[in-house]
């Protein structure tokens, strides 16, 4: 596996090329372009790692699976499901057309932005501050990284320029979407998006939800397997936008990116992956990213379709 990877990272690292960092936050333009890292971590608890694996960058859309997971064991999902609908939508994760047109009035699915501010809101605390605490806890937790924190320049910078969230945001709590203060609810979803994690974190999470919610190292259950179904079935059909078909078809498992650069993945009672290359293609998701990931994919017959 430790050959695989670093053949792997040596064969793609200059594809980071193609890809260009997110600038519509303008502290991720600060990024190095040229980053490349893979962490496994598999279900029997081996850890492979090659290339820029431990480097720290924001979760961004990451952040919403892992939200989610914290929502369905606060609320149920019978009231998530209130919130957010279950269908994929086809248009790029900012998109906030589908919000007028489609007659439920509530967003699609909660990997898009508009369905996870809405799910940001659902995450129990009185107040902001709270909340992200718990939010952060729960990462920790299931990272078993006590290190975990927020990067306050990456959310000042979004919350400075969030400016098309905040319009999704007030037009959520228009027709009654979000419950409480729209901009404390932003406040929560642009610190989780700030949240820093390594490929390392990400494999953690991904090996996780592998084993449906149980820990690996002290083999506690963390949270029903029905949850883990919720948000591995939402990562493969929504995970990376407009681009899962794709995904499905070149690699075939879940996965979730973010603009970050990250992409966290998962295969059922195998492995997580986490994989960083902050150079993004047109739909947001890591241009050399992708290509490492199917190249794995064919190596080790990860395609579950
Ligand atoms: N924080 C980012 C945003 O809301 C997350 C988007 C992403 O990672 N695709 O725009």
């Amino acid at each position: 596996m430790q050959k695989l990877l670093d053949e792997i990272i040596d064969k793609y690292k200059g594809t980071t090329a193609y890809g260009a960092v997110a600038n519509y936050i303008p502290e991720l333009e600060k990024t190095d372009p040229n980053q490349l890292g893979i962490s496994v971590f598999d279900t029997e608890g081996n850890l492979f790692q090659s290339g820029d694996a431990n480097v720290r960058f924001t979760m961004q859309s990451i952040s919403k699976p892992v939200v989610l997971l914290l929502a369905l064991i606060d609320n149920g999902e019978e009231r998530v499901f209130e919130k957010v609908g279950k269908e994929p939508t086809g248009d790029p994760f900012n998109s906030i057309v589908r919000l007028e047109t489609f007659n439920e009035h509530k967003p699609l699915n909660p990997m898009i932005n508009a369905g996870a501010i809405s799910v940001s809101a659902l995450i129990k605390g009185n107040t902001p501050e709270e909340k992200v605490n718990r939010i952060l806890d729960f990462i920790k937790k299931i990272t078993h990284n006590d290190s975990i924190r927020i990067n306050e320049a990456v959310y000042r910078s979004e919350d400075l320029t969030g400016h098309r969230n905040r319009s999704m945001a007030y037009f959520l709590k228009d027709f009654g979407n979000i419950e409480g203060d729209v901009d404390e609810t932003l406040e929560v979803y642009f610190k989780q998006c700030s949240i820093e994690v390594t490929t390392k974190d990400l494999a953690y999470i991904g090996a996780l939800l592998a084993r449906d919610g149980k820990d690996i190292i002290t083999n506690e259950r963390l949270f029903p397997a029905r949850y883990s179904h919720i948000v591995k079935s939402y990562m493969a059909t929504c995970g990376m936008y407009d681009g899962s078909g794709e995904f499905a078809i070149n690699v075939g498992i879940p996965a979730k990116s973010g603009v970050g650069g990250g992409i966290m993945c998962t295969v059922l009672n195998r492995m997580g992956i986490g994989v960083f290359g902050p150079a993004l293609n047109r739909k947001g998701n890591s241009y050399a990213g992708l290509k490492v990931l199917e190249t794995l994919s064919k190596n080790l017959h990860l395609n579950i379709y």
